[in-house]
């Protein structure tokens, strides 16, 4: 059976007014995921979450569809209407036709409760009249007697033990019809739903709709009053039970006097009144010697009506009703009636449901008012979050039955921290997102640069005839140019398509071991070595190596002996040698020798002329 109420946390804004109106705090907030969840064990079925949620979060039990099975079943079906349909079907012109509208849905008979409700306000009166020191609570409501059964289980032998004109109506039907029958009640409030279901032993009330749904059954059905002829209830007709959605309505059924002066019933409607009267009974009871009329005021502005008019006219409808009904009013028959059904035993028990929860400890509700920035001291409170004082709200949060954003102020506080806290992450989000664009910057143009810079090395090493290695302590080749894999030869040039520039190949594998001697002694001892002439094979290099980090990189410039440009220069650098040391030579020679020796310089001239004119190049 699902539960009388539930939430839809699809359509749930997490407003939590649910949690703010409850009166007996059986919505709770699930921590995981912050939506708001009912204890069935909590709840008393008054329906005020479900008026309260504005997104429509919050749904009762629908029972149409239990409804339709039963009109198609043909069985033999008996409506029984609570007589507030006076102050929900103003819109049908006259009872009648509402009576001939449940006629064509399906029922064989349709009977009013104000019957039930003139029985069992008689039964109050004599439990009234038959005065043996113990002051009553009425029962006629059952939000009133599942708050009682639950929060207040002291008083439970304090509810008149009747049972509620909706059950003894059923219970007369039974008797009239049969135990075959099968009955559809139809009234304002949700909590009949489960009452009916307490009773399925005694009473066996088929299915409860509410008005509303009602209304909807009427759409489905197609029905209009135009269409249809008038029909009356079936008897047994009710008397003053037809006041019955009033506050004081059973107390007149049974003409119970209401005197304050001289009476001692007091009425009570409404929440918080209920609430707080049924707290003072249980404390002053031995004091206020007096019975108790309570009703939660669900006949007229419950979940299960629509929502219109007020409270003036809905009362004002309730008793042009009742006065129609007199109009057709056989006092004699219903007495009659009235002395034959009173015969049947109308009487109850109550359950003890205790869901009262332990009081918190102290030292929690002080940390919990320090939270909320209020003391102890706060006795009265702003009402915002639906209890009377911050204390009494800190309480129930230590309970579990509440969460501090419900507090208003708190959850202005918490919003403007949070906000705060949003400035401060956005600035500093900001800020880094800037920080971020500029290194991204300084990179790209770091990047261009060092792009640049190696674009421009390696033209550089290019356009250099001799061929230039640079190379790393495992001497794997770092970089090189095109004349360096020439020098090397044909397997170089092979590696050089597939890895441009060498980079990364084994020197070792490349160079002679008397090469590769020079480029270790290099890297490892850190000097230069200049212009050392070492055969490759059969090509004899001129190789000059030096370091350019100390055991980790050094670079070094080869030049092919062969090549003409490097003839032609080391050519020159040699006979240039050669006429330097001869020139001291001949120097010495010519103060002996005299003009011969200037011929000898003449000569050597002439042919480094002839070199640098290009003639000795072979070309
Ligand atoms: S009243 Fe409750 S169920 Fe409705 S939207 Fe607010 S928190 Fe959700
Ligand atoms: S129906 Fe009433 S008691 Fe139940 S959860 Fe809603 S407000 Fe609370
Ligand atoms: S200040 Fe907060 S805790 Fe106190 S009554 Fe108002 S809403 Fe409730």
């Amino acid at each position: 059976m699902e539960p009388l109420v539930k939430i839809d946390q699809q359509k749930c804004t997490t407003c939590y007014t649910c949690l703010r109106v409850c009166p007996v705090k059986a919505v709770k907030i699930n921590e995981s995921n912050k939506h708001p969840e009912i204890s069935v064990k909590r709840c008393i079925g008054c329906g005020d979450c479900i008026t309260s949620c504005y997104p429509g979060a919050i749904s009762y039990r629908s029972d149409i569809e239990n409804a339709k099975e039963l009109l198609q079943s043909g069985q033999d079906i008996a409506f029984i209407c609570s007589p507030s349909i006076s102050a929900e079907f103003n819109d049908i012109t006259d009872y009648r036709k509402f009576v001939s509208m449940l006629r064509s849905l399906g029922a064989k008979y349709v009977n009013e409760v104000s019957f039930a409700v003139d029985i069992i306000a008689y039964k109050y009166l004599h439990l009234f009249n038959d005065f043996k020191g113990k002051y009553y609570i009425t029962t006629y409501d059952p939000v009133v007697v599942s708050y009682i059964e639950k929060y207040h289980p002291n008083l439970i032998s304090n509810l008149a033990p009747m049972v509620s004109p909706m059950i003894a109506c059923a219970m007369i039907m039974h008797k009239i019809y049969g135990e075959n029958i099968k009955i559809i009640y139809i009234g304002p409030e949700i909590a009949r739903k489960e009452e009916a279901l307490r009773h399925k032993g005694d009473a066996k009330i088929d299915v409860v709709l509410t008005f509303l749904e009602l209304r909807q059954l009427f759409e489905e059905y197609s029905l209009d009053e135009s269409t249809i002829e008038f029909s009356d209830f079936d008897p047994p007709i009710g008397y003053k039970g037809s006041l019955y959605p009033l506050a004081n309505g059973i107390i007149q059924a049974a003409d119970m006097d209401e005197n304050r002066l001289t009476s001692d019933i007091i009425t009570i409607e409404g929440r918080k009144p209920m609430l707080e009267s049924i707290q003072e009974f249980e404390n002053n009871v031995k004091t206020i010697h007096r019975h108790l009329n309570v009703t939660y005021g669900n006949s007229l502005y419950g979940p299960g009506l629509t929502k219109h008019g007020n409270k003036l006219l809905k009362e004002h409808l309730v008793i042009e009703y009742a006065n129609k009904r007199l109009n057709n009013f056989f006092r004699h028959e219903w007495y009659n009636n009235l002395q034959s059904y009173m015969e049947l035993d109308f009487s109850c028990s109550f359950k003890n449901d205790d869901q009262r929860l332990p009081e918190p400890q102290h030292e929690k509700v002080l940390e919990i008012l320090d939270l909320l920035n209020r003391n102890e001291d706060d006795v009265l409170g702003c009402d915002q979050c639906g209890y009377e004082s911050c204390k009494a709200f800190a309480e129930d949060i230590a309970r579990g039955l509440a969460t501090p954003e419900m507090c208003s102020s708190y959850a202005f506080r918490s919003s403007m921290n949070f906000e705060e806290s949003l400035k401060h992450l956005n600035e500093k989000l900001s800020q880094t997102r800037k920080a971020l664009k500029e290194s991204e910057e300084n990179a790209k143009k770091e990047r261009t640069a060092a792009k640049q810079a190696s674009d421009f090395t390696n033209a550089m090493l290019e356009k250099l005839r001799a061929g230039v290695v640079i190379y790393d302590f495992q001497m794997k080749v770092l970089q090189s140019n095109t004349a360096f894999i020439n020098i090397l030869g044909e397997e170089a040039k092979e590696i050089n398509e597939v890895i441009p520039g060498l980079a990364g190949a084994d020197l070792k594998r490349l160079l002679s071991p008397g090469i590769m001697n020079l480029f270790t002694y290099v890297l490892t001892e850190g000097e230069n070595i200049e212009s050392r002439d070492i055969m490759l094979g059969e090509i004899m290099l001129n190789i000059s190596v030096f370091p350019i980090v100390k055991n980790r990189v050094a670079g070094a410039i080869i030049r092919d002996m062969r090549a003409p440009e490097v003839q032609k220069a080391e050519a020159i650098k040699r006979i240039s040698e050669v006429i330097d040391k001869n020139l001291e030579m001949v120097q010495k020679i010519g103060f002996l020798m005299g003009e011969g020796a200037s011929d000898i310089e003449k000569m050597l001239n002439s042919i480094i002329k002839f070199y640098n004119e290009g003639n000795g190049t072979g070309k």
